[in-house]
């Protein structure tokens, strides 16, 4: 199969699936993306209401219509309210997500839930060390219960103070900054405004509330809240999600996996997890490893079972569990079609509906097991915590009893993979740097590195697959910057080898003198999307080290393929803790131009994080290193 690159996607093994894709007529995002041209323009700016009967109301941005909505909101108050609502369904999927995991380790310290142990008991006093819970001569499933009780008070929380979590891990500077910015801006507009998170459900309810119709109008106060939120997902609902799995799961170690389509297996049932949620995940790949299924798989003529992730949950289980992962978000279409696979498990987000079209082409058994996550035309296999042992083996019965309805005439596997380094999570980061943050300050101080930048964030089918991801990854590795991500960002860093001790080759001298000498790759794999969290808990411990804001740090963010609410939820929390952050596409913000200067400059000055936008990656790059020239300057390096 020719693999020459295609405008859709900068990946090979991806470029040959869609070659099979146009052949057998098979959609994609790409071609349904093509079929939506012309997209709206009122939406791609912001400036269309639909939150009331009297609507829907658009306002043209060349004024050559009306400029207020029936019930006279303008378009600051539109791109302002859409914006807030797109942060708090993000902040929700995230700390829904968080939510699950607490509850779980609820039932396991009550000895309710036996199906899971807790695994990582040294976590768990970590964090309960963390939290101020007393831990001296008391049992683990008691201190596990105590931990669990703390993280789900936060979010049903009802009173004004902030949610433990954040104040357990947010750096004391920054707390101090957000609630003398609390001051400022009530002072400044004369009604109450808040910053730092009550209640991680509460901030959500109260977005849903004040764009209710006939609300907040007000585009500073809608952004402000927009943060609140969104720190209630940053510093709560990921941050616990984070936690809660490393201590019932175990914490990422470094290991190396396989990355891209080729990790599929012609001669195995091929089960993809795909979605966020590990608690399912973990016991997929628990169950495909028992003999009994093993010895299953083989009396349908496999040669064994071969679990491999897409997206989050695939992020999620190869920084735990080694397995392979087979690729990012457009990769879960171009999979199915591979022929090759037995079953796709999903669990929330980032599922296409389109999938249980296209496995009803193939003999592939699309399972869904999440009440929210419910697809017409999917097998719907309900999850419950309480009998993940029964249902994870079901699921798997299930992938091998399609086995032999393979048709072999169509499967196509690329060979495409590359080995990736994984599991840089900040204890991973720490030990690799002999236990203290000490030796990549003095790197940074020194100027051998210049600095840092975070990537997160997904595919997006307006941007060719993976391209902006790995131009600015390169870019950014040759001018000496630390590169470290999650989600989608760093599947495709992956897939592009640039996770391995070859990529060393790609990196600037000082990056690669530093790196060579720890034994690690210039670009580091920190996790799912939740785990953007240790990427704040590591730019806090930075700054807590270093005695100074996180607004200080020459560290910037990125998300250069953003998809979904959750990158905006994301996006925010990074800006409200103090870091510049990149963005491509544009967000739907440009109809307004207060909240865009709200997001670009005040917030400049406010919070010392801000977003910008830029199209090209070469540019990006050259911002990047101008920002971090002159957060170095401001720190006299
Ligand atoms: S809330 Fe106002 S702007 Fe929005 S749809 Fe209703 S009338 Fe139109
Ligand atoms: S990075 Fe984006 S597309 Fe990828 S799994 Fe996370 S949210 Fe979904």
């Amino acid at each position: 199969m020719c693999t020459r690159p295609d405008h859709r996607s900068v990946d090979p093994a991806a470029a040959a699936m869609l070659k099979i894709a146009d052949r057998d007529g098979f959609e994609t995002a790409w071609s349904r993306l093509e079929a939506q041209q012309p997209q709206c323009g009122y939406g791609q700016l912001g400036t269309c209401c639909r939150n009331c009967s009297m609507g829907p109301c658009r306002i043209d941005p060349l004024e050559q219509g009306p400029r207020r909505g029936v019930c006279g909101a303008n378009a600051d108050t539109m791109v302002a309210r859409n914006l807030a609502r797109m942060a708090a369904a993000g902040a929700s999927a995230h700390s829904d997500h968080g939510r699950k995991v607490a509850l779980l380790l609820k039932e396991v310290a009550a000895g309710r839930n036996t199906d899971y142990p807790l695994i990582n008991p040294d976590k768990l006093l970590v964090v309960a060390g963390r939290l101020g819970i007393a831990t001296a001569g008391r049992e683990i499933l008691d201190i596990a219960g105590e931990v669990a009780d703390v993280a789900i008070a936060c979010f049903g929380a009802q009173g004004e103070e902030v949610i433990p979590f954040a104040t357990a891990y947010m750096p004391k500077q920054r707390v101090e900054l957000l609630k003398g910015l609390e001051g400022t801006l009530t002072e400044l507009t004369g009604a109450r405004i808040g910053l730092l998170p009550r209640g991680i459900d509460r901030e959500v309810v109260d977005i849903m509330h004040r764009t209710h119709f006939g609300c907040d109008a007000d585009p500073l106060s809608l952004v402000a809240q927009t943060l609140r939120c969104s720190f209630g997902d940053g510093w709560g609902g990921s941050l616990i999600a984070t936690e809660c799995q490393d201590i019932l799961f175990g914490s990422p170690q470094v290991r190396t996996i396989k990355a891209n389509l080729g990790v599929l297996d012609q001669t195995m049932v091929n089960v993809l997890v795909h979605g966020h949620e590990p608690v399912l995940s973990e016991k997929v790949v628990e169950w495909a490893r028992a003999p009994e299924m093993a010895e299953a798989a083989r009396a349908v003529g496999a040669r064994g079972i071969n679990v491999a992730g897409l997206c989050c949950t695939g992020n999620e289980i190869l920084m735990r569990q080694g397995v392979n992962v087979a690729g990012n978000l457009l990769h879960s279409e171009l999979a199915i079609m591979t022929g090759a696979v037995e079953a796709m498990v999903v669990d929330v987000q980032c599922i296409f509906p389109s999938l249980a079209d296209l496995s009803s082409c193939f003999h592939t058994r699309f399972i869904t097991t999440s009440e929210q996550t419910n697809i017409p035309g999917a097998l719907h296999i309900q999850f419950e915590e309480h009998q993940a042992d029964a249902i994870a083996r079901r699921i798997i019965q299930t992938a091998i009893d399609a086995f032999p309805n393979r048709n072999t005439a169509k499967v196509y596997i690329p060979q495409e993979t590359e080995e990736a380094m994984v599991g840089f999570t900040v204890e991973q980061i720490l030990a690799a740097l002999g236990g203290t943050p000490d030796p990549l300050v003095e790197v940074i101080a020194n100027g051998t590195i210049k600095g840092v930048v975070g990537i997160v964030g997904c595919n997006n089918a307006k941007v060719q697959q993976d391209f902006f991801h790995l131009a600015l990854t390169r870019e950014l590795i040759q001018r000496d910057i630390l590169v470290l991500g999650t989600g989608c960002w760093a599947i495709a860093a992956a897939k592009a080898g640039l996770m391995n001790l070859d990529a060393l080759e790609l990196a600037g001298p000082g990056l690669k003198a530093v790196c060579g000498q720890l034994g690690i790759p210039p670009v580091l794999h920190m996790g799912s999307c939740v785990d953007c969290s240790r990427m704040l808990v590591l730019t806090g411990a930075l700054a807590d080290h270093l005695g100074v804001d996180t607004a200080a740090l020459p560290v910037v963010g990125s998300a250069p393929e953003w998809t979904t609410e959750k990158a905006v939820a994301i996006g925010t929390y990074f800006i409200g803790s103090g870091l510049p952050v990149h963005l491509w596409p544009v967000p739907p913000v440009l109809g307004s131009p207060a909240v865009t200067k709200i997001l670009t400059e005040s917030a400049r000055d406010l919070l010392g994080g801000y977003f910008f936008v830029e199209e090209d990656p070469l540019a990006t790059a050259d911002r990047m290193e101008a920002i971090i020239m002159e957060k170095r300057a401001g720190l006299g390096l």
